[in-house]
């Protein structure tokens, strides 16, 4: 095999000629130069249909392609200009990157496998990327993706959620398909245009096979929901009633810090620096001790007591021998979680039984609680009665937030959204050139045996 034909081996492109081989002693880097085989030449680079030559545009360009060894690699070609009927003037197709990229498609589809299976620093150390650029490559990969795909077939049973993301100033508007797992489509933005956008995408016919519907209690998701698919039975997302109990426990537990910490006898200053030596401090406080206590228990109050440390299983002994209004918050917290685990049957009679103990309660928190649950009562039977009141929901909403947080320092939401969807799209990136007999090792998993690991 002729040098040339070894190096569009090494590359992996196709369609392409290569021309010629030298190393660039200033670059440090090894420039292959290639051009287009006369069939893939004269293509708009945004349909790829064939084109007249408009003009040599900006002369040659080049390409980053994955390093060989150690040594990085450079693809060089000129870019001439086409006169594209539909888009006019733009820069001819070229077979070995995407339009308008600066890396070459086998880059960026191993830059997206790593982004899904990596850390952050391994992936800017090992390919010597800025992170930002592994932001657009992402994005430009995902956009591939989905023109290939068909990620709304046999959609029926949704979920949809609203996530915060940069500290609660921006937020995505997320679809997850309750059958599959699979996350369907997330947006940036979180109202009821946002939404539209996905049951526009979704078509009539497609909208009028979606059974059931979750969300939380937000109006403007309900408002596009009955707009759209009128017909589909709406259910309340298990995860965020359970979500508003446990947020009203941590309301109450702030107001027993401080009532608490009000009637303590205020600390006697000692200079203005370090702890009080020992024996002159508080100590013996009742209210001050009964502060700490209430103070430390957010984690033992909010965790479902199967997860509990045993510090933390003290900690809650210690909240209701000490403060019974904030028990009794916990166990109304405890038993709303254990009602989406019951059949309809039981769950029937026992979230009765809870909206009469809630109201009843003295817990002005859990007063107000008791009346959204009364509000929203039939949407939580139907998740009970439907099967939705699983995890699943959760568990994709924590894989998310994670997300969200890796994916800061990307210029664009788009970004965040693209690593989301080949994350946990059900359509995860593949590493190129894994097709060749002799490579390929293991026969290619499918999604759901399969899921990709994320260490972050
Ligand atoms: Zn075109």
């Amino acid at each position: 095999m002729r040098n040339n034909r070894i190096w569009a081996r090494i590359l992996g492109v196709e369609k392409t000629i290569v021309e010629g081989v030298e190393y660039d002693d200033d670059a440090g880097c090894v420039v292959v130069s290639v051009r287009p085989t006369a069939r893939a030449r004269s293509r708009c680079g945004v349909c790829r249909r064939r084109s007249p030559g408009y003009d040599g545009g900006a002369g040659r360009r080049r390409w980053r392609a994955l390093d060989a060894g150690q040594v990085t690699v450079l693809v060089e070609a000129p870019a001439p200009r086409v006169m594209c009927g539909e888009h006019g003037v733009v820069v001819a197709h070229v077979p070995w990157a995407r339009h308008g990229a600066g890396h070459t498609r086998r880059f960026d589809e191993t830059i997206a496998w790593l982004a899904t299976h990596c850390s952050k620093s391994a992936v800017c150390e090992l390919m010597q990327v800025a992170w930002r650029t592994v932001g657009s490559i992402v994005d430009r990969v995902w956009s591939d993706t989905k023109r290939k795909i068909d990620r709304f077939g046999g959609l029926a049973r949704i979920g949809i959620d609203e996530i915060s993301y940069k500290k609660g100033h921006k937020y995505l508007t997320v679809v997850v398909d309750h059958d599959s797992g699979r996350l369907v489509w997330a947006a940036e933005g979180h109202n009821a245009d946002t939404l539209r956008g996905f049951f526009d995408l979704l078509g009539e016919a497609r909208c009028a096979q979606i059974t059931h519907v979750t969300a939380d209690a937000a109006a403007w998701i309900a408002k596009v929901v009955a707009e759209r698919c009128p017909d589909a039975i709406r259910c309340a997302d298990p995860f965020h009633v359970v979500a508003w109990a446990t947020a009203a426990v941590d309301k109450v537990r702030r107001g027993a810090w401080n009532r608490a910490r009000a009637k303590a006898i205020p600390r006697k200053r000692f200079g203005t620096r370090g702890r009080p030596r020992a024996g002159t401090g508080n100590t013996g406080d009742p209210y001050r001790e009964r502060a700490t206590v209430v103070k430390k228990s957010r984690w033992a109050l909010l965790k479902n007591p199967e997860n509990l440390t045993e510090k933390q299983t003290v900690t809650l002994r210690l909240i209701e021998l000490e403060d019974p209004a904030l028990y009794r918050a916990y166990l109304l917290k405890e038993s709303l979680r254990l009602i989406f685990q019951m059949s309809l049957e039981d769950a029937v009679v026992e979230l009765g039984r809870w909206i009469g103990w809630a109201r009843r309660c003295r817990i002005p928190e859990f007063v107000a609680l008791a009346r959204s649950i009364v509000t929203h009562r039939d949407s939580i039977l139907a998740a009970i009665e439907h099967g939705l009141s699983n995890g699943r929901m959760e568990s994709i909403n924590t894989k998310i937030r994670l997300i969200t947080r890796v994916a800061f320092g990307f210029r664009s939401p788009e970004a965040l959204v693209a690593l989301a969807m080949l994350g946990l799209g059900g359509h995860p990136p593949q590493l190129p050139g894994r097709n060749h007999p002799r490579m390929s090792q293991e026969s290619p998993k499918l999604w759901g045996s399969h899921t990709p690991s994320h260490p972050w």
